[in-house]
């Protein structure tokens, strides 16, 4: 087996052209302009599929998955080398204006955050940001997003009570309704199950896949298991380099670098 640092572009480019949303191309990040922890990160991200990122505590998972909406650039002094590339417009993300690109790209937290709002305001709020105030188009969308976000049922009678009534699960899916309700490009969630209980967890994890086909999807997880269970395709990273990509299934049952052998085999991480 392989112990070769990040993959380069031409051995990761395996997903044809035509079916890309997004590809990172030869991106490095530093932390303060000086510490590294991305190297060279090669990842094409396929339109309408989940991608996961996994890998063992601090190998860089959050840190790639923050430079698709930019989130880095709210820190001084953080860089970017490299491109992310978005398709079908083909423009590099790293260079439009950051508070364009959290339009476009949404983003879902570790813990649920909603904001101390009602249910609708907080699905609103992306599209009141956007200059939507249509009461029409409002009442529209959030139906739409609370419907993609599997929590419908549960509020549609109290959608003007506080989001800090709902258990911490609703929570979280009422997160992912804010988050889709703009229609972003791509969604990125950074390990949403990881304060979340089994059934709460499964309920995330069953909406991800219905959402999967409708939009593009990355997500952080350390749960080797949830990653297989929903993602298409699998990234798996160590130390800052992207050792391994492919098919989530091909990955799992016959993982081509030993690195990754080791980690889902549980040597380490
Ligand atoms: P993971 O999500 O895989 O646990 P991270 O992306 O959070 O890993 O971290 C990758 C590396 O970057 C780690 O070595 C971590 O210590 C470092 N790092 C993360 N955030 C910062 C920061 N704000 N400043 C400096 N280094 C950081």
């Amino acid at each position: 087996m392989n112990t070769a640092p990040s993959l380069t572009g031409e051995q990761v480019n395996n997903t044809p052209k035509n079916n890309l949303r997004a590809e990172v191309k030869d991106l490095s990040f530093f932390y303060g302009g000086t510490i590294q922890a991305l190297n060279n990160i090669n990842l094409p991200i396929a339109d309408r599929k989940i991608t996961s990122l996994i890998g063992p505590s601090g190998c860089g998972k959050s840190t790639l998955l923050r430079c698709f909406n930019r989130m880095h650039d709210l820190y001084p002094g953080n860089m970017y080398q490299g491109e992310i590339r978005l398709y079908p417009e083909n423009e590099n993300l790293i260079e439009i204006d950051p508070g364009i690109v959290r339009l476009r790209v949404g983003m879902v937290f570790q813990k649920p955050n909603p904001f101390p709002k009602s249910i609708f305001e907080n699905v609103a709020a992306g599209l009141r940001v956007r200059g939507i105030n249509n009461k029409a188009i409002l009442n529209d969308s959030v139906e739409h997003a609370l419907k993609g976000a599997a929590l419908w049922n549960e509020v549609k009678d109290r959608l003007h009570s506080s989001a800090y009534g709902l258990s911490g699960g609703q929570q979280q899916r009422l997160c992912i309704a804010r988050a889709l309700a703009p229609e972003p490009e791509i969604l990125l969630l950074d390990e949403p199950t990881s304060a979340l209980d089994p059934i709460a967890t499964a309920k995330i994890e069953d909406l991800l896949t219905e959402l999967h086909n409708e939009v593009t999807i990355v997500i952080v997880t350390h749960n080797m298991q949830q990653a297989a269970r929903i993602s298409d395709f699998t990234a798996y990273m160590h130390m800052g380099d992207l050792v391994e990509f492919g098919e989530t299934q091909d990955l799992f049952t016959n993982p081509k670098q030993q690195r990754t052998n080791d980690y889902i085999t549980g040597r380490f991480g």
